[in-house]
């Protein structure tokens, strides 16, 4: 009997699995593969469980990414359901993780048992790179993972990320690639003194705003063909100051940059400390910068997997996907260090949301899409 994406979907939801907590959902996982074939590779670093399971040993190695770990549900009492309790109602399954990313990890396990099925025979292998750290620092995840394949020589073939990739329909987005994320944490030093006496102090805000107003007017690019224009934002201004009188000595301000391919992290860097220094400097104030770079930006150039995917997909959805880099970081960030991938998975409408949910057609038609690319991919 193949394993149905729908069921395993369910156990999944079932297991409250947030951030770092894995709950079982990595051994279910494993139990579900090893009835397959697979031989489960548990991979943890700290706390966090992960898995790479692999059928077959000969190449190619064609690789699914996915995340069993999943945000919290906020208060449960604003759910129709209990989170995880996952429910089917109006022909949709509802459930924490229902499309971030449990359902699309269940739907590639069911396609795979159906490819099995169907061919007895396996030129190449099917491996799963799968981390219960993803929607938290990310650290003791994918990312040590890719390094440990790394230095085992485990080689990759392609790679498909299953998260959500389609704004409001199945079929509609495949992601190539990412745009990159700077924040910057950004304290401008002055002098303190009374608010009646300014001559005898160094108001830093003064500094601040024009600093701030500055690299929000800085055009950093018009965008490139695969890539939205990159874009700041400031999230927090700050003087922490609770009385009136008193000239502040110091502020406090961060932004966030999405970057596209035409920079990167210390590009930007070089850029910004440039504008701090010499504004900081004409205003006799002094300054400190801290950075935290999530990720640089990439674009995985589509090769002929990638358009067999997206002719796959139009076949079964009837709409072909446009190849995006939008939206927010992922762990193919990492991935695309040992090999070329692209992300496709569920409509991510609802994910992170009260009430995140799944229609039952999609997962079906998603399933379908999996053992399709498989099919193709092993012709
Ligand atoms: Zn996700």
């Amino acid at each position: 009997m193949p394993i149905s994406e729908l069921k395993l979907a369910k156990e999944l939801i079932r297991r409250p699995s947030i951030t770092p907590k894995d709950a079982g959902t990595i051994n279910l996982l494993a139990k579900n593969l090893r009835s397959l074939g697979f031989k489960c590779n548990l991979i943890n670093f700290k706390n966090i469980k992960n898995l790479y399971a692999k059928l077959g040993r000969s190449s190619p190695n064609f690789c699914y990414a996915g995340h069993t770990d999943v945000v919290p549900p906020g208060n449960i009492s604003d759910w129709s359901v209990n989170p995880f309790r996952p429910a089917v109602k109006k022909n949709k399954l509802i459930g924490r993780g229902a499309n971030d990313m449990k359902a699309s990890i269940a739907c590639f396990v069911a396609a795979v048992s159906k490819f099995k099925a169907k061919n007895k025979k396996l030129k190449g292998s099917i491996s799963l790179l799968i981390t219960g750290d993803e929607e938290g620092l990310a650290i003791n995840g994918t990312k040590k993972v890719v390094e440990y394949l790394k230095r085992k020589k485990e080689k990759i073939n392609f790679c498909i990320v299953g998260e959500p990739t389609n704004p409001n329909k199945l079929g509609e987005m495949i992601k190539i690639g990412r745009r990159g994320s700077i924040t910057g944490r950004l304290s401008v030093i002055g002098t303190q003194g009374h608010v009646a006496y300014p001559h005898r102090a160094n108001n830093p805000s003064d500094v601040m705003v024009q600093i701030l107003k500055k690299i929000k007017e800085v055009k950093l690019d018009n965008g490139t063909k695969n890539f939205q224009a990159s874009n700041l934002e400031i999230t927090k201004i700050d003087i922490d100051n609770h009385v009136d009188n008193i000239i502040p000595g110091s502020v406090n301000a961060v932004f966030n940059i999405r970057f596209n391919n035409k920079h990167s992290s210390s590009s930007l860097k070089r850029k910004l400390n440039a504008i701090f220094k010499s504004m900081v400097k004409r205003a006799k104030c002094k300054f400190n910068i801290s950075y935290q770079v999530s990720g640089e930006a990439f674009l995985t150039k589509p090769n002929k997997t990638t358009y067999m995917v997206q002719n796959t997909i139009k076949k079964i959805t009837k709409i072909k996907p446009k190849l995006s880099t939008t939206g927010g970081t992922s762990d193919a960030r990492f991935i695309r260090k040992i090999a070329p991938c692209l992300e496709f998975g569920l409509v991510g409408k609802t994910m992170h949301k009260v009430d995140e949910s799944v229609p039952l057609s999609d997962l079906k038609k998603l399933s379908n899409i999996y053992l399709n690319i498989l099919e193709n991919y092993f012709k």
